[in-house]
């Protein structure tokens, strides 16, 4: 039997010490790549719950372990967030971690520093509770999510060897189910051409006049791609020009755009840079797929997992138990570290999380107090839903 009033109320217990651990991790900056501190405070807080195992990993990103049982389940919520921006337009300090009217406020506060405080309160409820069961637990506080999705997870999946059977990505939802969002890909195409005086552009070639007709291609592409339901239309957008030209009275001989293009289902990689060399018109221009500075690719695949998957059935009937009616099944507006678990490790992945997406990256950034006992009840009886569905379709 499952003690679901006990969770309710262990939940609302927390209400208290898990606002007041929120503004506290609001209150320490965590830029992606500067994460050391808030790491540090979140270890802590695992530990002082009663986490079995905690540890940092090299990359920074603090693991914690709940039980040794055989389904592993990993639960991901990232620590870094986003730039404040302009200071002045913020209507309060984003880094005090305000608490007024039932909204805490400040950079993180929905993303995603909210889902990190209540999936390390739902471990604790489980321990609390001995709501242990034939799972591991795994909760991993990533960091460098807003600058690199998936690296954090990739390094605790291929160099720590945590081989999850099933990943939940914690990032507001509204307390939805988030079943996929689309990819995204960041290229780059450079054209060349043939550098002279300005005063006698007909000596040379013009690197910009060579790019001016791929440009218009791209804009046209946009209008022609074709959605894919549930996630619907692809995009591409130009979105920098340049030149390596110094001298404004220099015919360039080269030029480069960059290119933001979201994927829907389908839109892989191969067939994004195959499109774009067929509007090269014959030119010599190089398409390429820009790289991060360990060399992966800035390239987060799109993905979608069915609505009948089992782990979504787990988390529709985790939600009826504690909420008592059937939830919401979304696809996200962004991208998450499920780029890599779903879009290139194929494991299943699905998300929940505190909060409304609308929020996230925005100044006066937001999150409901009222948001955060659901969310951790639900972190902590899924599981244990998940463990008994899996037995009764013998899975
Ligand atoms: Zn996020």
């Amino acid at each position: 039997m499952i003690p679901t009033e006990k969770i309710i109320r262990a939940a609302q217990s927390y209400r208290k010490e898990l606002i007041g651990f929120l503004r506290e991790i609001i209150a320490i900056p965590s830029p992606s790549g500067e994460e050391e501190r808030i790491a540090k405070r979140i270890a802590r807080e695992m530990k002082r719950v009663g986490f079995d195992e905690v540890f940092t990993d090299k990359l920074g990103s603090v693991v914690g372990k709940i039980g040794k049982g055989r389904i592993k389940i990993l639960y991901d919520a990232h620590v870094d967030t986003v730039d404040i921006g302009d200071r002045n337009k913020w209507s309060f300090d984003p880094y005090k971690g305000k608490y007024e009217k039932g909204f805490i406020y400040g950079r993180g506060a929905c993303d995603d520093k909210g889902c990190v405080a209540s999936i390390l309160y739902g471990g604790r409820l489980i321990k609390e509770l001995g709501l242990e069961g034939d799972y591991t637990l795994y909760f991993t506080a990533s960091v460098r999510e807003e600058i690199h999705e998936g690296l954090a997870l990739s390094q605790i999946i291929e160099k720590r060897k945590i081989r999850p059977d099933y990943v939940l990505i914690g990032e507001p939802s509204n307390l939805n189910i988030g079943y996929g969002h689309k990819g995204r890909i960041e290229l780059k195409i450079t054209t060349k051409g043939k550098s002279c005086h300005a005063a006698t552009p007909e000596r040379g070639k013009n690197a910009i006049y060579g790019m001016a007709p791929i440009i218009s291609r791209i804009e046209r592409l946009n209008k022609k791609l074709k959605a894919k339901e549930p996630l619907g239309k692809g995009m591409i957008a130009v979105t920098k020009i340049e030149t390596e030209n110094t001298s404004l009275n220099t015919v360039p001989d080269d030029c480069a755009i960059y290119l933001d293009r979201r994927t829907t289902l389908g839109e892989t990689k191969g067939r994004v840079i195959k499109e774009l060399k067929s509007l090269l018109g014959g030119s010599r221009a190089k398409v390429e797929v820009l790289k991060h500075e360990n060399g992966d690719e800035r390239y987060y695949p799109a993905w979608i997992l069915k609505e009948d998957h089992p782990l979504i059935l787990a988390g529709i009937e985790t939600y009826k138990t504690l909420f008592g009616k059937k939830p919401k099944i979304k696809t996200w507006p962004f991208c998450t570290n499920g780029s890599y678990t779903m879009g290139m490790k194929g494991i299943p992945t699905m998300g929940f999380g505190p909060g409304d997406p609308k929020y996230a990256h925005s100044i006066d950034e937001k999150i409901e107090a009222d948001d955060l006992a659901p969310a951790v009840s639900f972190y902590a009886l899924f599981p244990s839903i998940l463990e008994i569905s899996k037995k009764v379709r013998n899975l």
